[in-house]
């Protein structure tokens, strides 16, 4: 389901608590309100009023893509970025990294599975803007 995205930075402020394998509908909410919005590339299950770590985001290819329990286990090329967030009226001055090494849970056969996987560039900035929300960090 299309879900109203959330802007008060009170909840948008709380620290998510893990995902389970229970919360494959919130992640499937996650996908279809990101996919449903006009430039968006990650949105945060605490964005769409649940406070569980969840993300998804749209690869180079605009293909969504769900992570549960991303963390940033190595980062590499710090930069300075301007960024913007779909819940935020304003646009903030964040340090990312380029190359990034992310561990996070797959949702397979209703089981979550731990993955680890590289990324670079944007999807890798993307991915640490969400990382961010899931701790409840706003840039
Ligand atoms: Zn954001």
């Amino acid at each position: 389901m299309i879900k109203e995205l959330i802007k008060d930075e009170v909840i948008l402020s709380q620290v998510c608590t893990p995902a389970t394998a229970d919360d494959a509908q919130v992640a499937d909410d996650l996908v279809e309100t990101l996919t449903s919005m006009e430039g968006a590339a990650c949105l945060a299950a605490n964005q769409i009023g649940s406070a569980t770590c969840i993300i998804a985001y749209l690869d180079d290819d605009d293909q969504p893509h769900v992570m549960y329990n991303p963390r940033l286990l190595q980062a590499l090329g710090a930069f300075k970025a301007v960024e913007g967030c779909l819940s935020l009226e304003a646009e903030s001055k964040v340090t990312r990294y380029d190359r990034v090494k992310i561990a996070y849970d797959e949702l397979i056969d209703g089981e979550l599975v731990a993955r680890k996987k590289d990324f670079t560039g944007w999807t890798a900035q993307i991915i640490q803007h969400g990382i961010d929300h899931c701790k409840g960090k706003l840039v």
